[in-house]
């Protein structure tokens, strides 16, 4: 008997009472390692992520927090040759192991990257704008964003083994909160290597990972049974046992979070304009075979269905049926293999299952599911299976209902755009769809008309071809999960996957009190003005709230002229009195908005070199009352927030810009954005 799996929790690894269920090599059937969690205390696991894991990663910033994420991918980066090693033992090839591990170390890098451009120094999160409540601004609302004080629990499917556990991780890490990994069995193997290298790294707090190596329930009883409404579950796995976990009592009676990455028969859709001999014809058929084959279809975003005019069903089943032809299937340690083994024996004998339905309802063009060539391999003993291609008739339930997790897909008919919308959304809900053509109408009667289910949609047409990530590649950045079937979860998204762990609080009060509780400087506050000019201050020196105040200036029509001609900018409202007379908004002539905003630059600057380097732009530009000539402007700058890179010698600086006439009205609003050094260590 092999030995089973160590769990890493309550800062060190544990080794269980119990004997374990065993998991096998993919590709041989040897048994790899046992798992079991018996022994372990669940509410003390918990406990500990809470106390010790929460505490730590909150006292972080969030910069301080993308900065370990990327040192944890380089890390992973490093030694990722360890982890396609055993992922070989999976059934992956090459190619899987690095969509898998690469995927997702390029998950940690894009959200250590977010994390740094997108989000603020401290590790407050502000939503949105201050909201006014009252007449005269002195009550105002401001929605903020705290992480919550519990752990993130993650239920993993086996299919990345990897990817899974690292697209949950980063933004949980990143919110400030800690997780606890539950891989599943059949490649548990895997994500304990992961584990190691993430513990060996030492590079994050205690506590902010935990490790189980087997279930959430034990003889001692059910880690979710000691989750609180600051806790989150992220599932991913099937439909069903979705439905069973998100029903659980103190799942339902405590709130918590659940969201839930399901199966998902996802659709591909071939334009009417896509006949053979187009480029995107081309496109389909290749994409098609390749989401069949890559991971040996073990992909949640795998296309299922794949909807064909009813004139080039037998022109697409012939090319794809080509491509499938030359796929070496086999021992995935073999060079010259393209598609490797099923995660295991029992997953082939489910993927069969599920096979008997859809050949019962349709027709196989491609493969045995009972046979198969491989190489360098047993097809028996290594959960090894053909690709199998069929099409049937779309009206048919089970195409829409019957997902096989492998190989399988199958090719159906329509024959109008609009019945193609209809059948896509007999999915009931799914991760991602495609539609593959040239036509922009087609594009845009299919996505509009299909939206609703999906929570991913990609156009494929020649132009994209070249930087397409494909049908089957979530990406950090956007948005992963699908309504219904798909289970109605929303995962990495960006910075909106980070707010998932956090909590939302619309907090309302004064000017001042908002400043004080965001770190940013609210228009009502009190404003600084000293005799040292802000642009004289280096990042440390200066403090939200700074102020300059410049003016008044004149504006004349001679400004107003020599703008025009210098410029080109000769709008008639500058320059034709009896048009600009015509016009509501103005009733006569006009100072050029850019012009107003270049003499308030002239206003606040302070010319010689010195802390500040750089304008990089603004923000929120508004021009809100019309400038006549002979109206006098004003400008008061202040600094609204204060954002230094950790790795740089400058940070960020977001001042308040507020143009105003004699009267006291805003002329012009906007934020300007500056790089500013820091002092010189
Ligand atoms: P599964 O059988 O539903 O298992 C998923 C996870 O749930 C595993 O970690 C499993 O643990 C755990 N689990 C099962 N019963 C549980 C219980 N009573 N309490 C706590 N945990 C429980 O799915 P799978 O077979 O691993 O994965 C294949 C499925 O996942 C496919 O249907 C695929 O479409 C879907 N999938 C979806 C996505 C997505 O992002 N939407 C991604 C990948 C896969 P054990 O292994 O220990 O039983």
């Amino acid at each position: 008997m092999t030995a089973v799996l160590q769990s890493h929790v309550q800062g060190r690894w544990q080794a269980s009472t119990g004997e374990g269920r065993p998991m096998f090599d993919a590709v041989t059937g040897d048994e790899v390692g046992r798992l079991a969690t018996d022994g372990i205390d669940m509410a003390a696991v918990a406990a500990y992520g809470r106390r010790t894991g929460g505490p730590a990663l909150r006292e972080l910033s969030f910069h301080q927090r993308a900065s370990l994420l990327k040192a944890l991918a380089g890390h992973l980066r490093e030694h990722r040759e360890e982890l396609y090693a055993v992922s070989a033992r999976t059934g992956a090839t090459l190619g899987d192991s690095k969509f898998d591990v690469d995927g997702g170390i390029g998950v940690l890098q894009a959200y250590a990257s977010k994390g740094k451009r997108e989000l603020p120094a401290g590790s407050v999160l502000v939503e949105g704008d201050v909201e006014p409540l009252g007449r005269t601004g002195v009550f105002l609302g401001q929605h903020v964003l705290t992480p919550l004080h519990g752990v993130a629990v993650q239920v993993n499917a086996y299919n990345f083994p990897c990817w899974g556990p690292l697209e949950k991780l980063a933004p949980a890490f990143l919110a400030g909160v800690p997780t606890i990994i539950k891989p599943a069995t059949p490649t548990a193997f895997l994500t304990a290597e992961l584990v190691r290298l993430i513990v060996e790294s030492e590079l994050l707090p205690e506590g902010a990972v935990q490790f189980l190596a087997g279930a959430l329930q034990n003889s001692g009883g059910d880690l979710f049974d000691h989750l609180t409404e600051q806790d989150l579950v992220s599932f991913t796995g099937s439909a069903s046992t979705a439905a069973r976990l998100r029903t659980h009592p103190t799942l339902t009676a405590r709130s918590v979070r659940f969201t839930a990455e399901a199966d998902s028969l996802n659709c591909s859709i071939l334009g009417p304009d896509a006949t053979p001999g187009t480029t995107e014809f081309d496109l389909y058929v290749q994409q098609l075979a390749t989401e069949m084959t890559v991971k040996a279809g073990q992909k949640c975003t795998a296309i299922r269905r794949a909807f064909v005019p009813s004139a080039q069903v037998d022109a697409v089943v012939e090319a794809v049926t080509a491509r499938l032809a030359t796929v070496t299937i086999g021992n995935p340690a073999n060079p010259d293999v393209r598609m490797g083994a099923l995660a295991g024996t029992e997953q082939r004998e489910e993927v069969r299952r599920s096979l008997k339905a859809l050949t019962d309802a349709g027709r196989v063009v491609f493969g045995d599911p009972d046979h198969v060539e491989v190489v360098d391999a047993d097809a028996e003993r290594g959960a090894l299976l053909s690709p199998v291609l069929l099409t049937g008739d779309p009206d048919t339930a089970a195409f829409h209902e019957v997902e096989a997790f492998g190989p399988v897909s199958t090719v159906l008919p329509y024959d109008s755009v609009d019945q193609v919308v209809g059948l896509a959304a007999r999915g009931q809900g799914s991760l991602v769809g495609s539609v593959v053509t040239a036509d922009p109408d087609v594009a845009r009667t299919v996505v509009l008309g299909a939206a609703p289910w999906h929570g991913r949609v990609l156009v494929l047409d020649a132009t994209a071809a070249p930087e397409s990530t494909g049908h089957g590649s979530p990406m950090p950045q956007l948005v992963h999960g699908g309504p219904g079937r798909a289970g109605g979860g929303e995962e990495m998204g960006g910075i909106r996957g980070v707010a998932h762990h956090m909590q939302r609080t619309a907090v309302q009060g004064s000017p001042a009190m908002l400043t004080a509780i965001t770190g940013r400087w609210v228009r009502g506050s009190e404003r600084t003005v000293t005799d040292v000019h802000p642009f004289r201050k280096h990042l440390e020196e200066l403090r939200i709230g700074d102020t300059v105040v410049g003016g008044p200036r004149r504006v004349t029509q001679s400004d107003v002229e020599q703008f025009a001609e210098f410029t080109g900018d000769t709008f008639y409202a500058h320059m034709d009195a009896a048009a600009a007379a015509a016009n509501t908004f103005f009733g006569e002539r006009v100072a050029h908005g850019y012009l107003v905003v270049s003499f308030a630059a002239g206003l606040f600057v302070d010319p010689a070199p010195g802390p500040v380097l750089a304008n990089f732009g603004v923000d929120s530009l508004r021009f809100l009352t019309p400038v006549k000539f002979g109206d006098e402007l004003t400008i008061t700058l202040t600094a609204k927030q204060i954002t230094p890179r950790d790795t740089a010698d400058y940070g960020e600086v977001r001042w308040d810009a507020d143009v105003t006439n004699a009267a006291g009205e805003s002329v012009a609003r906007y934020d300007v954005l500056t790089l500013v050094a820091k002092q010189a260590s």
